[in-house]
């Protein structure tokens, strides 16, 4: 009988456990360990934190999902790892010792480390900023929100900073859909008048999103994803400042540091800043010098990728990018989603004459990391089943959609909805067109996208709680 361990039940744990339960549930030990007892449906927290969605349909308990699929959940955080004799020390809420998981296969799918830390003055703990990143943070930025907008109402004016909050983060597209959100919000209030919104980010252009942007196919109404963003952001008025390196918060002022080194301020009556993202770096037991080989110094786990190409040969090099994601040294160990350790950045890197690193990370999107949650998971069965794996699949052969809401009515809402293949620019494939696909990479506005923004967020829960025919919706 084989053990597998899946640590996260994220968008790429939980589409692996539910493989994984479905093909090996009944004859095998199939076990995933969360810190949670439940899922939650992260993009809609942006709707949690504007008051326009109630938190509990963000979320579900997990173990009666888990139980249907013959996969049992363990509660807690998962501290070490012992590579060699195989298991996982999990430390659990109100137990009185940890637990050890013995493993034959291993899946990290632990998502990010939100490193507040990197950044003084930064979020919702202590600092003066606010997140969407979990839902406590959602709710609290609603909360503080709601109370701008009462003080809106009775007549003062208010300035709302939404953006990245440090040199080298990523996630930009979850604070675009916010800003727009605000927007429609405000709007909606009749009180956008009494409201400046600016985007404030480390994007080389705006529309960047950590993926280098788009460049739209030929009679699309913009060229590019910059002048689509532009433009829309000139129709909403929301101001703008990007190549920013966010330093520091402090009470109603960012500080910040620009592509030439030069310092600078933004004031706010509310700002949501999305902070770095380390990986969930755990500890790893069984000698020196091994840690170093499972994780990357951000605390990502490093897979098949080539890694400390500089940044001109990985655009050319697309096989540098991960096609198993299987720990070199320990190949019984996987990590999907936001956990493995990319190559490098898919955005122009840039260093300010400081030595500042200003640059975007590359995102992984809960489609990306639902789609390698599932790659794992195949190959974990093959190899259970039949001794070798079969499936591969890297970013820079990925297609990805990407659709950020602006309000969540069906009636008057809106989406852009972004289109890219693949994710990562393909040299190889699309040497002409700068790297990826033009007759699908696109982006577009419309109230269609509202619509599938919606539908999005039911067939999700739906087939992340495994419900009929969860597994012909694709990731
Ligand atoms: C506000 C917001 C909006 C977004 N909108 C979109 C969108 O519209 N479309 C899209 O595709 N993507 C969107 N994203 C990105 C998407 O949410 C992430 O890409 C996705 O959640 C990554 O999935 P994951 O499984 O890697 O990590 P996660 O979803 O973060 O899951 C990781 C899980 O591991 C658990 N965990 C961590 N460490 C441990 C440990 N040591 N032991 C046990 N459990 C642990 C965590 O509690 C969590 O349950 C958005 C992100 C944000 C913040």
């Amino acid at each position: 009988m084989a053990k597998v361990v899946v640590i996260g039940a994220g968008f790429a744990g939980q589409t692996a456990a539910l493989y994984l339960g479905r093909a090996l549930g009944k004859q095998h030990d199939i076990t995933v360990v969360n810190a949670s007892d439940h899922f939650y449906f992260i993009p809609s927290f942006v709707w949690v934190g504007t008051g326009r969605m109630a938190p509990a349909r963000t979320r579900f308990p997990l173990k009666p999902v888990l139980d249907r699929f013959h996969v049992r959940l363990v509660q807690g955080m998962a501290r070490a790892i012992q590579p060699l004799e195989q298991w996982v020390r999990v430390e659990r809420p109100g137990a009185a010792g940890d637990l050890k998981l013995d493993y034959d296969y291993l899946l990290v799918a632990t998502g990010p480390k939100l490193n507040f830390e990197g950044t003084p003055g930064l979020g919702p703990h202590g600092g003066h900023s606010q997140s969407i990143c979990t839902l406590p943070h959602a709710e609290s930025a609603r909360d503080r929100y709601l109370e701008l907008v009462e003080r809106m109402q009775r007549g003062q004016r208010a300035r709302l900073v939404i953006g990245t909050g440090h040199p080298g983060a990523t996630c930009q597209g979850a604070a675009f859909e916010y800003i727009s959100n605000l927007h429609k919000d405000l709007v909606a209030r009749g009180l956008r008048d009494k409201a400046d919104l600016h985007w404030l980010s480390n994007e080389v252009a705006l529309g960047d999103f950590g993926i280098g942007g788009i460049r739209m196919p030929p009679g699309s109404r913009a060229e590019t994803s910059a002048a689509f963003l532009g433009a829309a952001f000139k129709e909403f008025g929301i101001s703008w400042e990007v190549q920013k390196g966010v330093k520091a918060v402090e009470p109603g002022r960012i500080h910040w540091e620009d592509y030439e080194g030069q310092p600078g301020e933004t004031p706010f009556d509310f700002s949501m800043l999305i902070p770095q993202f380390h990986g969930q770096r755990m500890s790893v037991e069984g000698g020196d010098g091994l840690a170093d080989e499972i994780f990357n110094p951000a605390g990502f786990v490093k897979v098949d990728g080539i890694y400390g190409l500089p940044y001109d040969q990985l655009q050319q090099t697309p096989e540098a990018w991960p096609a198993d994601y299987r720990n070199p040294r320990f190949p019984n160990i996987f990590a999907a989603g936001i956990a493995f350790a990319p190559p490098g950045p898919i955005s122009q890197p840039h260093t300010s004459p400081t030595g500042l690193a200003i640059t975007a990370a590359p995102p992984r999107t809960g489609m990306v990391a639902g789609i390698i949650g599932r790659l794992c998971a195949l190959n974990i069965i093959d190899l259970v089943t039949r001794g070798h794996t079969s499936h591969s699949e890297r970013m820079t052969e990925m297609a990805a959609a990407c659709i950020a809401s602006m309000g969540n009515s069906l009636w008057d809402g809106s989406a852009a909805t972004i289109l890219v293949y693949p994710i990562v620019p393909n040299y190889k494939l699309f040497p002409d067109q700068n790297g990826r696909d033009p007759f699908v990479t696109h982006m577009e506005m419309g109230l269609a996208g509202a619509w599938m923004k919606r539908m999005i967020h039911h067939t999700f829960m739906h087939k992340l709680q495994g419900r009929p025919g969860w597994q012909f919706i694709p990731e």
